[in-house]
C-alpha cells in the first residue's frame, strides 16, 4: 500500500471532509455579519462524491475522518454520509459542530454510526456567547452537549477559542463545566484563519499561561499524547472531566502532523496554512479513476510544506477563510 507520506516523513492518517462553507453562527474572528458568498450548490461535493474520494484516501491509509464545515449540520441528511463513511473501516468518525442543532441530530448520528463529536464553544455566559456569535443560542448548545452524552457520541470534547482580553476570565468556569459533565475542555490558542484579518498577537493567551491558571486552581497531570492537537490532563484530585490546550501558535505541533482536509467544493489541503491545493472535483467529475486520484493525492502529500509560520516575517493568512477549510 502506497503510504500519504510527505518530504518530512510524516504519514497522514486523520482526514477533515468540510462538507458545507455556511453556518447559523457569526463569530466575530470567522466570519462577517452577513454571512459570506456561499459555495454555489453544484460546486459542492456530493455525498456519492465525498464517499469516493473517502474510499481512495482510506486505501492509501487514512483511518480517522472528522466531519467539519462552516456547520455541518446545516447540510441536510448528514447522518447518511455518516452510514457510508462508517462502512470503509475507519479507527475513528467523529464530526466537529457548533451544537446548536445537535439535540435534534445526536440520536440519528449515533446510529447512523459516528462514533463522537467536537462541539466549538467559546463563552458559557449566555450574554457574551451572543456577543461572540452574533447569536443568543447558548442554551441550545448546552441542549446539544447533554444530547450527544446521552447518545453516547463520547467522549465529547469542547474547543474553546481563548482570545485574550476577551474570554479569558472564563477558562475557570470551562474548567469546572469539564469537572461538572466529565466532558474535555480544550482550549485552543487564536490562530489568523479569520474573515476581515483581524487577528493579532496581542490577542493570544498562551497555552503555558493557561495551564498556569488552571494548575494554581485545580492541579493537573499530563495524559499521553500521540500525534493528537490537543496536550491533555487529567485532575490530581481525581476529579471527572479532562482539560486539553492546542497550542498551535506558541508551540506548534507541525514536526507530528497527520492531517489532511478536503473542502466541500472539492480541493485537497495538506495544511490549514498551506498556499496551494489540489482540485479533485474536476479529475473525478471527468471519469478519474481511483487509481489517478490516488496519485493526484499523493504527489500532493509529497509536497506538503514543514507547517505554519505564524509569527516569521514570511507569513501570510491563507486566502481561503476558516469557514471553508473547517476545524
Ligand atoms: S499548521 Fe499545518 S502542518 Fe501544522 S499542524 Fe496544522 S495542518 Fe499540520
Amino acid at each position: 500500500m502506497t503510504l500519504l507520506i510527505d518530504r518530512y516523513g510524516r504519514v497522514a492518517r486523520d482526514l477533515r471532509i468540510s462538507v458545507t462553507d455556511r453556518c447559523d453562527l457569526r463569530c466575530t474572528y470567522c466570519m462577517p455579519e452577513d454571512g459570506l458568498d456561499w459555495i454555489a450548490p453544484d460546486q459542492q461535493l456530493s455525498f456519492e462524491e465525498i464517499l469516493k474520494l473517502s474510499q481512495v484516501l482510506v486505501d492509501l491509509g487514512i483511518r480517522s475522518v472528522r466531519l467539519t464545515g462552516g456547520e455541518p449540520l446545516m447540510r441536510p441528511h448528514l447522518d447518511q454520509l455518516v452510514a457510508g463513511l462508517s462502512q470503509l473501516g475507519l479507527e475513528d468518525l467523529s464530526l466537529t459542530t457548533n451544537g446548536t442543532t445537535l439535540a435534534r441530530h445526536a440520536k440519528s448520528l449515533a446510529t447512523a454510526g459516528l462514533d463522537r463529536v467536537n462541539i466549538s464553544l467559546d463563552s458559557l455566559n449566555a450574554h457574551r456567547f451572543a456577543e461572540m456569535t452574533r447569536r443568543d443560542a447558548l442554551c441550545k448548545v448546552l441542549e446539544g452537549i447533554t444530547a450527544a452524552q446521552e447518545a453516547g457520541l463520547t467522549p465529547v470534547k469542547v474547543n474553546c477559542v481563548m482570545i485574550a482580553g476577551t474570554n479569558e476570565d472564563e477558562i475557570l468556569a470551562f474548567v469546572q463545566f469539564a469537572r461538572r459533565t466529565d466532558c474535555d475542555v480544550r482550549f485552543i490558542e487564536n490562530m489568523p484563519l479569520g474573515a476581515g484579518n483581524t487577528w493579532n498577537s496581542q490577542k493570544v493567551l498562551s497555552s503555558a499561561e493557561i495551564l498556569r491558571r488552571i494548575d494554581a486552581a485545580y492541579p493537573l497531570v499530563g495524559m499521553s499524547r500521540g500525534s493528537e492537537p490537543a496536550a491533555s490532563y487529567s485532575f490530581v484530585d481525581g476529579s471527572p472531566g479532562r482539560v486539553g490546550v492546542i497550542s498551535s501558535v506558541t508551540e506548534p505541533f507541525c514536526e507530528q502532523c497527520d492531517r489532511l482536509r478536503l473542502t466541500s467544493d472539492g480541493f485537497l489541503r495538506t495544511c490549514l496554512f498551506a498556499h496551494t491545493e489540489t482540485d479533485l472535483r474536476t479529475p473525478l467529475r471527468a471519469g478519474a479513476s481511483p487509481e489517478e486520484l490516488a496519485e493526484l493525492i499523493c504527489s500532493a502529500v509529497a509536497l506538503k510544506g514543514p507547517g505554519h509560520a505564524i509569527g516569521q516575517p514570511e507569513f501570510e493568512q491563507p486566502v481561503r477563510l476558516m469557514s471553508r477549510i473547517g476545524g
